[in-house]
């Protein structure tokens, strides 16, 4: 697949694009050509990466503040985004946050801020591009979802269980899709190389261990002996893209090191 322009043209949004995997996917869209739209709610931090999308790429790219999880404030967002750019082509669903904590003190509030973000945000942003999708018949929705979704960690029953929602958004709503043109698939990352994960260490830190301890804890469980690298999680979203991918839908692709298989 050559990465020349191959998104020329084309309009993407991604949710969580300030930073981390988000950025590196709103990146790797810029540099194939597509024009970019940026959704989080530290406006800054969206501001400068817009820019920099710009500046680095040569392609049009703005940014909407808006919390994934409130309904209203993601309408404002895309009316924004459809009223300045356009319908768009993609849809990189990324926002996410996490929680690591037992079971038995997972709080009423921890879970539902896990749903919310993780997967009620994904589904309201999908609903929000769907239609323009179906009347062009053409469309990429990709989930940035977890090997959390794939399988049990402990200490993590809450996000786990967002992730496993995702993909089964994912599958079910490519079933609807396959005939339209459109394809909607998960990418699952595993340990990722970003604040996400740099918090998951902090945690163990907190709970006795070293930062060396920590950071070989994370990476033994992964065969690879590495963190993933955010633009190995991009490329993966780049090719879900193309149009060589275009019978792949329903899938969910771990980018995990052969952590899962
Ligand atoms: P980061 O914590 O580095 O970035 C998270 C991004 O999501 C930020 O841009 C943040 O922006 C945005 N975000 C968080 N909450 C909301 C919200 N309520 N509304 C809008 N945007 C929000 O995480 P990563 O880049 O590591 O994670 C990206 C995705 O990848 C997540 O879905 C995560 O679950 C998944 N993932 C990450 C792994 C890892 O090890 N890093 C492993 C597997 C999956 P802002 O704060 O401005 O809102």
């Amino acid at each position: 697949m050559s990465n020349e322009r191959l998104l020329e043209g084309r309009l993407a949004v991604v949710t969580g694009g300030g930073r981390g995997i988000g950025a590196a996917i709103a990146d790797r869209l810029a540099a194939a050509g597509a024009r970019v739209a940026v959704l989080g709610r530290d406006r800054d931090e969206l501001m400068k990466r817009a820019r920099a999308l710009t500046d680095e790429h040569g392609v049009e790219a703005k940014f909407m503040a808006c919390d994934v999880a409130d309904e209203d404030a993601v309408a404002r967002a895309f009316d924004g985004i459809r009223r300045t750019m356009g319908d768009p082509h993609i849809l990189v669903n990324n926002a996410g946050q996490s929680a690591g904590v037992a079971f038995t003190e997972t709080t009423r509030e921890t879970w539902d801020r896990m749903i919310a973000v993780n997967l009620t945000g994904t589904f309201l942003c999908t609903q929000q591009v769907l239609p323009a999708m179906l009347s062009a018949g053409a469309g990429r929705v990709i989930n940035i979802a977890s090997t959390a979704g794939l399988k049990g960690y402990s200490h993590t029953a809450a996000y786990c269980a967002a992730k496993h929602g995702v993909i089964g958004m994912t599958r079910s709503l490519a079933m609807e899709t396959a005939k339209k043109g459109i394809t909607v698939n998960a990418v699952c990352p595993g340990y990722t190389d970003t604040d996400m994960a740099a918090s998951a260490i902090r945690t163990l830190v907190d709970a006795g261990r070293t930062e060396e301890d920590a950071r070989k804890a994370i990476t033994r469980v992964m065969p690879i002996g590495r963190l993933i690298r955010p633009e190995e999680v991009a490329s993966a979203v780049l090719w879900l893209c193309s149009d060589d991918a275009a019978s792949v839908t329903g899938q969910s692709i771990a980018v995990a090191g052969g952590e899962v298989m």
